[in-house]
Order: structure tokens, then sequence, then C-alpha cells
């Protein structure tokens, strides 16, 4: 047992250092403008009720879910007016601190699943998240003290009122706060406190590493709770950080290849519709999950230093995020379906509710109202970090603005430039307050076969990326600009029984389906929403077909509209004719798919993430079925 904190590889840069730009910066104006901006005024699970900010309403996760991306949202836009809305849930936190360091709504009247909430650690630690953003961000010199205080408080109390329900499975959120502040204090009681939790906490490590859930699950089970599972693989980069054991290391990409076999759908994420759910495509996976995940792949990469988290990231936050949301930011879904043909009120085979997959302000359960915020924000907070040596690494390319102190302590702006995924090329100027040698260490992806560096015009030769990373080490100087370029080819990956889905680069290809939406309850803002398809959806694709990619430089502030999708491919299919509905869903893209009579037609396929409803998954029609 080592009695130090082992570093993590990566060191993520302050909350408010990288400022989004390019669509980034519209995709987060956008939420801004919608959801995130105004929930307080159309949901009063986090209105002027809320327990955290004093009222008698919702005092569990709702509000701390909604201020940890409410929060670093704000920052990043430097948005006066939603700092303000912020700091309002902060100084209520702060100030309802009690003399023995508890903090927090005091009387929690409900009581789900068998948990008493007065008992529970795990709405705290959402919490205590969104005050070490807040610190980051502002410098706010409370934070440690009054963090040091809670955990005295929690050293104090935990052996008696353990970890258990949510706060079991997700004690490594707690770990997370408590390494923030030994990182700051060095406290060494903080590292005690941390292995008490750790050994409260849900044993990740052995589920991972010799994962038992092969079939989809149908039964409560804490260990099979999507949001749980995407949360948990975080767990073992934690222990790891207390134990140094690579037994924990090894877990976790053991975990993420399980959980693809098992359970991997064409948009990077695992399914759960309430509990992992096998590959068919026509499962759902919940919105929490998918930025729960997103959050967990950044930790990892921090930890790690690896560019598999990377590849992960970009993949869920680039299909499954936008996928899940209106592209104005009005609703989104609970669970969303790589084959999704019909967005309505119907029963279908899952854990969820029969509105499970609807538009709207809550469909099936609020936990993702509250808790969608945080995916943008804090993938646009984690694209750099740096990388433990004097230099940056590249997390995720999407553009930006980066300030850091690098080499031995020269000032640097670095502003990504191109519009990644949807360009291939990815600019990179320097500005420097001198020159200096310090390290670009640049993310190659593993679907990247040939990538190009240039520098101030100068091709570089590149050498093989080791875990993921090539480091283009050198004297870098003020005005200095490189040029990254990750050709994306078209590739087709086999999955579920066989079919086929579609991907260039990060992004997945899909046939949108013509959307037709139904208003199903009109609210002041926030409506919800049926979907029906006004086109036919039961295409297969040709086996061997081509694909044609036509690209527009013009990149949209809103790119994940199907109509204005920046870039389409087209392929040739056919209408399969024994593909059937079933139980309200697209059933299994057929084995044999029956073809005759139907005529090759041309496909135009686009991103994942801006249709709404699509097929991701292709039956595959062989060359052979013409014949019969
Ligand atoms: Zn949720």
């Amino acid at each position: 047992m080592t009695v130090s904190l082992k570093q993590p590889v990566f060191e993520p840069l302050p909350l408010g250092a990288i400022k989004p730009a390019g669509w980034l910066l519209g995709q987060l104006r956008i939420q801004a403008n919608g959801l995130t901006g105004h929930l307080e005024e159309h949901w009063a699970d986090v209105g002027p009720d809320n327990g955290w900010i004093g009222g008698k309403g919702e005092s569990w996760e709702r509000g701390p879910y909604y201020v940890d991306g409410l929060l670093p949202l704000a920052y990043l836009l430097g948005d006066e007016k939603l700092i303000a809305k912020a700091n309002r849930w902060v100084e209520w936190s702060l100030a309802s601190q009690k003399e023995n360091g508890d903090f927090g709504p005091g009387r929690i009247e409900t009581v789900n699943n068998d948990v008493d909430k007065q008992q529970d650690w795990w709405h705290f630690m959402i919490m205590l998240k969104v005050l070490t953003q807040h610190a980051e961000a502002t410098g706010d010199e409370r934070i440690v003290p009054f963090l040091e205080r809670y955990f005295r408080y929690v050293r104090g109390t935990i052996e008696q009122r353990p970890l258990q329900g949510w706060a079991k499975v997700r004690g490594a959120e707690m770990l997370l706060s408590i390494f923030w502040l030994h990182e700051r204090t060095q406290d060494s009681s903080l590292l005690e406190l941390a292995r008490i939790v750790a050994s409260q906490t849900t044993d990740w490590t052995t589920i991972y590493h010799d994962f038992p859930f092969w079939r989809k699950v149908k039964e409560w089970d804490w260990r099979t709770h999507v949001v749980n599972v995407a949360m948990g693989l975080k767990t073992p980069a934690m222990m790891y950080r207390l134990s140094g054991d690579e037994r924990e290391h090894a877990a976790v990409h053991r975990g993420i290849d399980s959980l693809m076999t098992y359970h991997g759908q064409a948009h990077g994420m695992f399914s759960g519709d309430e509990w992992l759910s096998g590959t068919h495509p026509s499962q759902g996976v919940e919105l929490c999950a998918v930025v729960e995940y997103m959050f967990t792949m950044e930790q990892l990469a921090k930890v790690f230093g690896e560019g598999r988290y990377g590849d992960i990231l970009e993949k869920v936050a680039f299909n499954a995020l936008p996928a899940a949301i209106t592209a104005d930011w009005t609703a989104h879904q609970y669970d969303q379906q790589v084959n999704q043909i019909m967005c309505n009120v119907a029963p279908r085979p899952w854990s969820n509710g029969p509105e499970a997959n609807l538009f709207g302000l809550e469909p099936n359960f609020g936990c993702c109202t509250a808790n969608m915020h945080q995916g943008w924000p804090k993938l646009a907070a984690n694209l750099w970090m740096g990388d433990g040596a004097g230099g940056l690494a590249a997390v995720s390319y999407a553009p930006c603005t980066v300030r850091a102190t690098v080499g031995s302590g020269a000032k640097l702006e670095l502003d990504v430039s191109g519009e990644y995924p949807f360009l291939e090329q990815i600019g990179l100027s320097l500005r420097l307050s001198r020159t200096e040698r310090f390290a670009l260490r640049l993310r190659i992806p593993a679907w990247c076969t040939n990538p190009q560096l240039t520098v101030n015009g100068e091709r570089i030769v590149l050498p093989e990326a080791e875990r993921g990373y090539v480091a283009a080490l050198r004297e870098w100087s003020d005005g200095d600009k490189a040029v990254l370029e990750l050709p994306m080819e078209v590739r087709t990956s086999s999955r579920h029984l066989h079919a086929v889905s579609v991907e260039r680069g990060p992004l997945v290809y899909v046939l949108p389906i013509r959307e037709s939406w139904q208003l199903l309850r009109e609210r002041e803002r926030f409506h919800d929403w049926e979907v029906y398809p006004a086109s036919p959806w039961k295409y297969g694709l040709e086996e061997g077909t081509e694909f044609a990619v036509q690209v527009s430089d013009d990149v949209p502030a809103q790119p994940f509209e199907s109509q204005h999708a920046p870039v389409r491919l087209t392929a040739t299919g056919r209408l399969v004719r024994n593909w059937k509905m079933e139980k309200n869903n697209a059933g299994t893209p057929p084995l044999n798919p029956d073809v005759a009579g139907q005529p090759a037609v041309k496909l135009e396929l686009v991103p994942y993430g801006s249709a709404r409803l699509r097929i991701g998954e292709f039956p595959l029609i062989r060359q052979h079925y013409d014949k019969l």
C-alpha cells in the first residue's frame, strides 16, 4: 500500500482555461438559450423551492445535478446571468455548513429504493463536484477550508453510517473530491478517509475484470443499472491512484471490451433501458448514462493518459449526446435507440415506461432532465490537459482556445480551429510569451491510419503512436502554426446479427427518416413531443456499396440537424420486405433480407446525432439474394 496518491498522467486545466470556439461554442450557446439556461423557471424540481437553495421541495440529487452542468457552462461562456444563477446554489451550500462540518438540506421527506435519504451520501457527492469546479473557475478561497471541515465530518460519521444504495455504487464520485482536496493540502488523513470510502464502495474492479453480465438483464441490480455502470468504470482508476495496482488499470480496459462485446451499440455506448440490455439496435440507452460515461472517459484520460478514452469520449459526445436532445435544446429523450423509427407513448421491450423515448421535459423520469447539462461543458473543459512534463495533451480536437503555462513558465495561447469532427484538418496556432521547448501530445485516433502533421508548412515525420499519442516535442515560437490532418475513411462494422453500421472518423452515419413532430403536451416553453416516421425506414445496405462523401466547408452553428448536415454519405440500398415492426420498434434486422422486386436506390446518410428518427444498424443485402 502506497502512502501517497499516485499522480495522474495528465493534469486537467482549471475550469475556464479552455474556451470553446467554432461549432462547440455554438452548441453551448444553444444549450444556454434552451433547457440549461431556463430550466429553473420551468421545472419546479430545480425551481425556487428546491432544498439546495433553502426551499422545501426536491432536496436530493436534482439540484446538484443541474448545477453540475450549469456552473461550468456559465464560466465557459462567461455569461454573467448564468454565473449569478449558479452562484445562488453555491452560496446557499456554503452558508448551510454547520459547526460539525455537515451541510446541505437538512430533512428529506421521500424515501426511494430502500435508502433512507437522511442517511444518503450520494447527492452530497454531486454538490462536492460543483464546489470544486467553482473553486477552479473563481479561485474562491472558501472552498478548501469548507471541504476540510466537511471531510472531517465524513471521517467522523461514515463508519457508523456507511455508504449504501446509490452512494455505495457511486463512491468514486466522493473520492474525486477527496483527491482534489488532497492535491491542494497534502493532508494525509484524507487518504485514510479515501481508503474507508473505497472499502465501502461496490467492488467494480472485480465486476469489470471478470465481467459476469453477458445477457440482457431484467431485474433490479445496482451493478447492471446503466448509469451506475457508466459511472462505475472510473472506480478502478480511483483505486489505482490509491494502490498503484495494475489490476485496476487492466479492469478498465477489460470492462470496456466486455461492455462493448455484450451490450455495445453503433453510437459507442453500451445499451441500458434501465439495466444493461444487450446489443439489439432497438434497445435504448439513457441520457444520464451518456453524459456520465463521457465524464468517466475524461477522468480515465487524466489518470492513465491513454488515447483510447479520447476515442470513446468523442464517439459518444459527437453521436449519442446530440441525438437525444432536440437541435434547439428544448426537449430531450430518456432512452435513445440506434434504430429509432418512432418516438411515441407505447410499450416497448424494456424496463422503462411507455414514455421513455419521447422528446420532452421529463419523459419517463426526471433524472436526465437534471443531469444532461454536464455533457458539453465538461467535454469543453477537458479538451486539452497538461501532459505532466510541461506540455499539453489533446484529449479531443473540437474547436477551442487553450490558455496554459508551458515549459519552464512560458505563457501559451493555443487556438484549435478546423471544425473537427466534421472536417479532417485541425489547425493549431500558437501565441507564446517566449520561445520555449515543450511537447504538444497529439492523440491519434485508432480509426486513423495515416495522420499528417505540418509545422509552419513543413512536413513532420510522425513516429508510431504510443498509447494513442505522438509527441511533437520542439522549440515552439510565437506565431507557429501546425496543421494536423486526420484522414477519415468510410468504414463499416458488423454488429448485432450481422447488421452493419457506417462510420467515418468519430462520426456514425445513419439513414434519416423524415420526422413528423406531434405535440403531446403543451407547456409554457418546454413541450413533450411524439415523433412519427413520414418516409420509409426499412432499408438495407447493399454489400460492397460504394460510399460517396460530400463535405461542406461551411459548418453551421448547429451541425446536428439532418437538413443542414455538413457531411453526407451516399450509398446503395434496397427496401427490405421482411423487416418487420416488433413491439413498436424496428424489429431485428433480418439475417436474410428479402428484397425481391425492390430496385436499388441511392440512400443519403447523415451524422447519427443529427437524425432524431433513423436507421443506424442496417440489414446487409448480400449479392446472391438477387438471384433467388
Ligand atoms: Zn437519467
